[in-house]
């Protein structure tokens, strides 16, 4: 009898390990906005230490991290990811991006995204990256994607823009950033926005919250609405270890 339930238990054990990995994964698409070497100023910051701590945890435990077109493949059933894939991306081009994140990233041979605000190009603020830093960034960091947040759609509401400003904006990013990847400005995008993008031949669009979309990527995700995970603020290592691995 006890041997039995020994067999049984076994045989859900290995059919549950069989099931895992036949399975595609879930993708860990990972939010980072600004860096800063010592003291935190808001909750879109991380300390310089804390990131390399994270970089290190996925160099050492072996984690893939993917380029865009990966993510594009994958969607399309045309590729397949290990298990423990991660997509590292970049929000809105801040300098820190550059001075902090990019060695980092390179020291531990990780891949990563930058999404970039456009209008930034012209280096009138100088908080962000300007045309010579990305030029910086694509000779010293080709570990580092440089794709599109907008050109000049950066505010909690230029979502609702008309398809025709939307996709005047567009054009404006081609000509900085060939890339046809797009993450829309504060993660809000409607049906207007995403049929602009696709019409101009983009590829995929990620999006960033509310809470509930702070979800893994999966298979069967919208190109054009895929989600993404806040990592942007300053946590303790076992809650970043914890949320890479468990969250759904
Ligand atoms: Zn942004």
């Amino acid at each position: 009898m006890k041997r039995r339930w020994i067999i049984l238990l076994l045989f859900v054990f290995f059919f549950g390990i069989g099931v895992y990995y036949i399975l595609p994964p879930k993708i860990a698409v990972l939010t980072y906005h600004d860096f800063v070497e010592d003291t935190i100023e808001n909750n879109m910051q991380i300390r310089e230490e804390t990131f390399r701590r994270q970089m290190s945890f996925l160099k050492k435990h072996h984690y893939r991290t993917l380029k865009l077109k990966d993510i594009d493949c994958f969607l399309k059933h045309k590729c397949r990811l290990p298990k423990k894939s991660v997509l590292i991306t970049m929000d809105d081009g801040w300098k820190r991006e550059l001075t902090i994140a990019a060695p980092i990233l390179k020291e531990y041979d990780l891949d990563a995204v930058i999404f970039y605000v456009g209008k930034n190009e012209d280096g009138e603020n100088e908080n962000f990256l300007n045309k010579e830093d990305l030029e910086t960034l694509q000779e010293d960091y080709p570990n580092i994607e440089i794709a599109s947040h907008s050109y000049n759609l950066h505010y909690p509401e230029a979502y609702l823009s008309s398809k025709n400003d939307i996709t005047k904006d567009i054009h404006h990013m081609k000509k900085i950033i060939k890339k046809p990847y797009y993450a829309y400005p504060y993660g809000k995008s409607t049906k207007e926005y995403r049929s602009a993008l696709k019409k101009e031949g983009y590829k995929l669009g990620f999006t960033f919250g509310p809470d509930k979309e702070h979800r893994k990527l999966t298979i069967d995700d919208n190109p054009f609405l895929l989600p993404r995970l806040n990592f942007s603020t300053d946590v303790p290592m076992w809650k970043f270890i914890l949320r890479l691995i468990w969250l759904s």
